[in-house]
């Protein structure tokens, strides 16, 4: 399907690994022009170089998003390298486990790592996208809704990320730009692993968790969250704005007989 996004110019934070790799490739299929920010280099330019190489367009910027300086400097050489900006997908992001025992300088980090860079990122970027009737797709998570324990910080950057969906959405209506957020669950990334790795029995409660997964007891690919994510910034979502969207085989919401069965 043609989504209309042919040489729209898109920003994907965090575009190098993970779900945010996986929404670059997808947008790149679509002949959008897509600029990736990240702190790593080497990920970064291999997809640079990769995508060049086919006669794409994608551009590797190297920044460290808790500085609000490369939030800037990321939406600057955008301008320089395409000119506009068409699409914010805010993607970085890390669930660092910053607990109520942690103290404030680390909660605060954590807003930092997580929330703080979503609002620098659109806040650059801003202008170009009321220019452009543009969007931004905000990734949150599920640990929002749920809670996970131990990870004050990453549940209270997702939370205000939900909230800041909405906010923006209401905000900039009026300049037909549309503000929607994407909620993934379980999807198997550098991040998830790491995180699971934590775990006393990683094996284990994997197993445990895919299976609780309705949707084909399996975890959601990087693909199907990049699916979303590519809709929503195409004119084939045109009257969609201030919305949250689960894309989590059912985990988040379904009654729990669902998964009791198994
Ligand atoms: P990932 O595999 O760790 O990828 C995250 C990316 O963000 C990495 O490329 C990392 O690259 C970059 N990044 C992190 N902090 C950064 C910073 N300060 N500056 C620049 N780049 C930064 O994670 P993922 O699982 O794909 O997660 C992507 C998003 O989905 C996150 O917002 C996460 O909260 C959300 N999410 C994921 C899951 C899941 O199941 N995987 C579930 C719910 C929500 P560098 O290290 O190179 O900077």
């Amino acid at each position: 399907m043609d989504l209309g996004l042919r040489d729209k110019v898109v920003i994907v934070t965090g575009g190098s690994k993970g779900i945010g790799e996986g929404i670059v490739r997808s947008f790149l299929a679509e002949d959008a022009k897509v600029v990736i920010v990240n702190r790593s280099t080497a990920e970064g330019e291999h997809l640079e170089a990769e995508h060049t190489e086919q006669g794409k367009n994608c551009y590797f910027v190297q920044g460290d998003l808790t500085r609000v300086e490369a939030c800037r400097d990321a939406v600057e050489k955008t301008l320089e390298k395409y000119g506009r900006i068409d699409v914010l997908v805010n993607n970085a992001g890390v669930n660092d486990g910053v607990g109520l025992d942690a103290g404030t300088d680390a909660f605060l980090g954590s807003l930092q790592r997580n929330l703080v860079h979503y609002y620098a990122m659109a806040h650059y970027a801003i202008c170009e996208l009321k220019k452009n009737k543009g969007s931004i797709i905000n990734i949150t998570s599920k640990v929002a809704d749920t809670g996970q324990g131990n990870t004050s910080g990453y549940a209270a950057s997702k939370g205000g990320i939900n909230a800041l969906t909405r906010e923006w959405a209401v905000d900039l209506v009026e300049y037909g730009v549309r503000v929607n957020a994407v909620v993934p669950a379980e999807v198997w990334t550098p991040l998830y692993e790491k995180w699971i790795q934590t775990l006393d029995h990683p094996d284990e409660t994997l197993n445990q968790i895919r299976s609780l997964i309705p949707l084909e007891a399996r975890m959601t690919t990087k693909e199907e969250i990049a699916d979303m994510v590519v809709f929503l910034a195409s004119p084939r979502s045109s009257h969609t704005t201030g919305q949250i969207i689960y894309v989590d085989g059912g985990y988040t919401h379904f009654d729990r007989k669902c998964t009791s069965r198994r």
